[in-house]
């Protein structure tokens, strides 16, 4: 499964945050996001982070939307861009990035490769990330690549994980989770001041990643996917 794969996710660090247990097996890793408005300066700290990692990596560079806690979580709207905002400037934007992302993935894409990516729900819940799955699954539809997402979760994104099941093919597949190795990259974006996530060490002892799946009309049992939740700030 990881002959000719990529690991493409929004922002730098989430590859390993969400995928750490694969971040070494993948050919190579794409993130989509590098400035965001509200934090200046993190675009640069981010730029030089990236140069440091031990991974072929490349950023799109795409300036953020600054869509985070801006979808209603507690009951989200799905829309064709990823989830409906309550800004109207950050909706213009977000809808923008979707165009952007789905342009400039389109070309890195071909039928006989491996995506790994964000789940539908954004894992904790953000909205780039939620984007980002919409754009690949569009994608995956277009053109046939193979994709896996993370089961991670949280109580904050457990109304919208509710409403995606497995579909009858899907796989899973579980990988242990090198702490060590995660904890060192996690130490390189703190060094230069990008690390975001709100502790040090979110990791479980192994990832698990579903193929393929759909949305449901009725609520699922939360065993229908092995979801992993994660601790929110308190
Ligand atoms: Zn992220």
């Amino acid at each position: 499964m990881f002959e000719r794969s990529v690991l493409i996710a929004a922002h730098p660090d989430d590859e390993v945050l969400w995928f750490s247990s694969v971040l070494w097996k993948v050919d190579r890793v794409v993130l989509a996001f590098r400035d965001y408005d509200a934090v200046p300066g993190l675009g640069q700290c981010r730029a030089a982070a990236l140069t440091e990692l031990p991974y072929r990596v490349t950023c799109l560079g795409i300036p953020e939307a600054g869509s985070w806690h801006l979808a209603d979580w507690a009951d989200p709207r799905i829309t064709e861009f990823g989830l409906a905002l309550n800004s109207s400037s950050a909706s213009r934007r977000y809808e923008a990035n979707f165009r952007v992302l789905r342009s400039r993935l389109r070309a890195e894409l071909t039928s006989d490769i491996a995506v790994f990516t964000h789940n539908p729900w954004g894992e904790y819940g953000h909205e780039d990330h939620v984007q980002l799955y919409r754009v690949l699954e569009g994608l995956r539809r277009e053109i046939g690549f193979r994709m896996w997402v993370p089961t991670y979760s949280s109580t904050w994104s457990a109304a919208l994980a509710a409403r995606y099941a497995r579909s009858s093919d899907a796989r899973l597949c579980r990988f242990p989770v090198d702490r060590i190795a995660a904890a060192r990259i996690a130490g390189l974006y703190r060094k230069h001041d990008c690390w975001t996530w709100w502790s040090d060490a979110p990791w479980p002892a192994e990832e698990c990643f579903v193929s393929t799946l759909n949305e449901v009309a009725t609520r699922q049992e939360p065993s229908a996917i092995p979801l992993s939740c994660v601790a929110l700030p308190q």
